[in-house]
């Protein structure tokens, strides 16, 4: 009683003075840690999380189980061996609650001075869980110490919860390799993605049920090594750190950044907003929106479509090329203009500026031999030269991140290669015929002079006027424990600043004497989104697509690529590239036979969307992607065989929207129609929340021949657009009387 008292005082100076307040609290109570939006239980003594309500609704995310609540785990390593424990292996030893001047809780849980394995007193882990005033969602952080004279830290996890997410309950939002992100409803399986990568392209994902939504996410900015881990069958989800010096006697783990999780209102969407504050303070980000950025090259901007195709563009009608076999690239000697002239006869046809990423010009077969791609193929500078002139943007194909461990010199190779904990190279098994290609470690000198040294020729002996990295992007940190390497063993950060350290070199190859040459990887990984500076999709059409990366990036990079099989259905061709265009990718990245005249209709959607792409750039490539617009009425959907995110059938709206807003303020509705009927699309808008306030707003089409008024309308826009069959839209929206022009900052 006395103590309370003395605590209650404590807090009521602290508050008089704007000091912070802190009280001890009893871990043998457990404890409750909520605020207006959220409350966490956990329990007694072990402190796992045994619930987690949204005080919104009263919905409960974290369900009983056998036994206790989980809130970290340590696996320990040395050798092969990996000794685990969690916050259930001694009680927690002291936990205290602090509240500050804003608001704002910090509950500290801490067990001091564990003994393990027959040691004293050689481990003892902190957390923290902090919960501001105004929000449900909690920053969860962990360090940990480890003075072991035998084992050294190997993953660290937290939070660690199990209990959620409970199968089939969740619709769950993940960013995807090569695609903006997909929504898979009702999930049921289980993941484990790492971060920094391609595979996991941002650090966040969402899990929502109706309006009861889970946010997840690490905020890295050092872009760490980690997992996101979650199991709908077991019920557990967590956030694994892999520390510097895995496995080494000794190794501890600061903490070094929070990882955000709890409960909010909202969808996806939602989840992405939340996101994108966060992003915009990120390196990858600093050097602001595009339209702000003088080493922005131009000729990335200016693309109506991209085409990628390997040596030969004008094989037989009769022949079925196949770019997914290399065996079968033909590489003829023959007059570089006339096998430039498919190319030259597309750019007129289309009226729009090219790019294209080429493979196949090399000496060397593809994935193999690499990274040896000099020389070229006879005839390359005089190709390359010619299109460049014409005004396309060459990219060819180089891979950044993989060397051939079956060339001759590999020898030179070896010591910079990524080795696993047993001293084992990282090799990948692409396809029966490639090489055996092996990633390197990125932060290896060797590594960016070899490649780098490929850039320059390709840029300053050949004239491209950019270049394709294969792999970079797409790829994760693997963990490498080559002890020559000067680089902390296994996890931690050498990765990301590695390859970041790796695309500075080569931009200063890439920016020299005034050239501007454009720098493109594989899918997209948000840590590279300063240094390269368009990201390839190469994922399939499919109805799980939700623009999860636009949402969060749209005005701070460029993604490319609506890749489909061109010799399906019109029908999945223009859902690929018409969604591709609303969602601001640039569309395209098939082969040059799609211009065979038995493809007609397709091209003339790809065409038509490309042009309206160039009359639409302050929208597409400077503007913000705000959300999906749902429409008022009922949109006939179709059903289709989909690819992307393993063969399956989905079902899929005809038609859909989404909503861009300008850098001016303005807003617009970018609508697709991918089916060969007319299509009614409703919809109701209210400019005035995206900061674009007025009490009567202009109503403009438009398009590539130009803007055309439509009308005039008041505080709320509801609109029927009538859609011509396999056509897109534009309408766009802006405040009448200037003076009450008031834009919020968007950026
Ligand atoms: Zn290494």
């Amino acid at each position: 009683m006395k103590n309370k008292h003395y605590f209650l005082l404590v807090l009521v100076l602290s508050f008089s003075l704007g000091l912070s307040a802190q009280v001890k609290i009893n871990p043998s109570l457990g404890f409750t840690l909520e605020n207006k939006f959220a409350r966490y239980v956990f329990e007694p003594l072990g402190m796992g999380l045994s619930a987690m309500f949204d005080l919104k609704t009263g919905y409960n995310h974290v369900d009983p189980v056998d036994g206790k609540h989980l809130l970290w785990k340590i696996v320990f390593g040395k050798g092969i061996m990996r000794p685990a424990i969690d916050n259930n292996y001694k009680p927690c030893s002291y936990g205290s609650l602090t509240k500050r001047p804003d608001g704002g809780q910090v509950l500290v849980l801490e067990w001091n001075d564990l003994r393990f394995w027959e040691e004293d007193s050689i481990c003892s882990v902190k957390v923290t869980v902090e919960l501001p005033e105004n929000d449900g969602v909690a920053q969860w952080r962990i360090s940990v110490s480890n003075h072991s004279d035998y084992w050294g830290l190997w993953e660290i996890a937290c939070p660690a919860v199990n209990g959620f997410p409970a199968g089939g309950k969740y619709d769950i939002a993940t960013p995807e390799t090569g695609s903006g992100g997909y929504l898979i409803k009702n999930w049921k399986g289980s993941f484990k993605q790492r971060s920094p990568s391609g595979f996991f392209p941002m650090q966040f994902m969402s899990f929502n049920t109706k309006s009861n939504g889970v946010y997840f996410s690490s905020n890295d900015g050092e872009s760490r090594a980690k997992d996101f881990f979650a199991d709908s069958k077991t019920r557990e989800l967590s956030l694994i750190r892999y520390p510097e010096n895995m496995g080494v006697a000794g190794s501890d783990l600061p903490n070094y950044y929070p990882v955000s999780f709890g409960p909010y209102q909202g969808g996806w969407l939602e989840a992405a907003h939340r996101y994108r504050k966060w992003a915009l303070k990120q390196v990858w980000t600093a050097r602001g929106p595009i339209s702000q950025r003088p080493d922005f090259p131009e000729k990335a901007v200016n693309v109506g479509f991209w085409v990628r195709d390997t040596w030969v563009w004008d094989i037989p009608p009769d022949e079925i090329k196949n770019t997914g076999d290399p065996h079968t690239w033909r590489r003829d000697e023959r007059d570089p203009h006339e096998m430039n002239l498919p190319f030259l006869n597309a750019m007129k046809t289309m009226g729009v500026p090219i790019a294209f990423q080429w493979y196949g010009w090399h000496h060397v077969m593809f994935d193999n031999d690499y990274p040896h791609f000099l020389p070229a193929l006879k005839g390359f500078r005089e190709r390359v030269t010619e299109l460049v002139d014409s005004g396309a943007l060459i990219a060819p194909y180089i891979n950044g991140l993989s060397a051939d461990s079956k060339t001759y010199d590999w020898y030179k190779f070896d010591p910079h290669a990524i080795k696993d904990e047993a001293g084992g190279l990282h090799q990948h098994f692409y396809w029966d015929g490639a090489g055996r290609l092996t990633p390197m470690c990125p932060n290896q000198n060797f590594w960016h002079f070899s490649i780098n040294n490929v850039v320059d020729s390709i840029i300053n002996v050949y004239g491209a006027n950019g270049i394709y990295m294969d792999e970079i992007s797409c790829n994760s940190h693997e963990l490498c424990f080559n002890p020559n390497h000067r680089h902390p063993l296994g996890g931690g950060r050498y990765w990301a600043d590695g390859y970041r350290n790796m695309f500075r070199k080569t931009l200063n190859i890439a920016h020299q004497n005034g050239k501007k040459v454009v720098i493109t990887s594989e899918s997209a990984n948000e840590i590279f989104f300063d240094l390269v500076t368009a990201n390839l999709f190469t994922g399939r059409p499919t109805d799980y697509e939700i623009p999860m990366l636009q949402v969060v990036y749209s005005g701070y990079t460029l993604f490319y690529g609506t890749v489909c099989d061109f010799r399906k259905s019109d029908l999945l061709f223009n859902f690929c590239v018409g969604q591709g265009f609303i969602d601001g990718r640039q569309i395209g990245w098939m082969d040059f036979d799609l211009f065979r005249p038995q493809f007609k209709t397709k091209v003339e959607y790809l065409k038509n969307c490309a042009r309206y792409r160039m009359a639409t750039q302050k929208y597409l490539t400077f503007g913000r992607l705000w959300e999906p617009i749902v429409p008022d009425n009922d949109v006939p959907v179709f059903t289709e065989e989909f690819q992307g995110g393993g063969a399956h059938t989905g079902t899929a709206p005809s038609a859909e929207a989404r909503l861009w807003q300008a850098e001016d303020g303005k807003i617009a509705i970018f609508i697709a129609n991918y089916i060969n009927e007319k299509v009614n699309f409703s919809y109701t808008i209210d400019p005035g929340k995206y900061g674009l306030e007025a009490s009567n707003y202009q109503i403009t089409e438009i398009s590539p021949e130009g803007n055309n008024s439509v009308s005039q309308s008041g505080k709320t826009i509801s609109r029927t657009e009538i859609l011509e069959p396999n056509k897109v839209k534009v309408i766009e929206f802006a405040p009448i009387k200037e003076s009450g022009l008031k834009i919020n900052q968007i950026k």
